[in-house]
């Protein structure tokens, strides 16, 4: 299915209303980078309505300090899910969104747009899978990056 705005999108400039601040971290107080963000009406089939309307937006916190720390992912347990150190909304965009000026933020993602979708099986990683119960044989958890390599 392809999408028909440039509203999709990993990285690069997210949809800010006019004389909205790029999010910050509330710890470090840095720009949060932003990740992405999709448009609720223009999902699969499948996922129509599942979400809401809008537009979902996730922003998190990169920070490093210069030791190469993630100062924030560390400290704020930035793994968990809904820690925060992210930022995720839903916008109901109304006006033009602001030609916004993308903050330095170190080994930021480069933009992509996301122009279709395709449905993989996806499993939890060594941590998320000892959390749910879920328990693997010591190879077994080698053995998905090979069956399900990230691209
Ligand atoms: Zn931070």
């Amino acid at each position: 299915m392809r999408l028909k705005s440039d509203l999709a999108k990993f990285a690069g400039k997210p949809w800010l209303g006019k004389n909205e601040e790029w999010p910050k971290c509330p710890y470090c107080q840095n720009p949060l980078e932003f990740f992405f963000q999709l448009n609720l009406n223009q999902l699969p089939e499948s996922l129509q309505n599942k979400f809401g309307s809008g537009i979902l937006q996730m922003f998190y916190c990169t920070y490093t300090n210069v030791y190469g720390d993630e100062v924030c992912e560390i400290d704020y347990e930035g793994c968990e899910a809904f820690s925060d150190i992210h930022f995720l909304r839903i916008i109901q965009p109304e006006t033009e969104a602001q030609d916004v000026e993308i903050p330095e933020i170190e080994d930021i993602s480069p933009p992509k747009l996301i122009v279709d979708w395709e449905q993989l099986e996806d499993y939890p990683d060594f941590e998320e899978a000892k959390k749910i119960g879920i328990k693997l044989a010591f190879d077994e958890y080698y053995l998905y990056p090979d069956k399900y390599p990230i691209q």
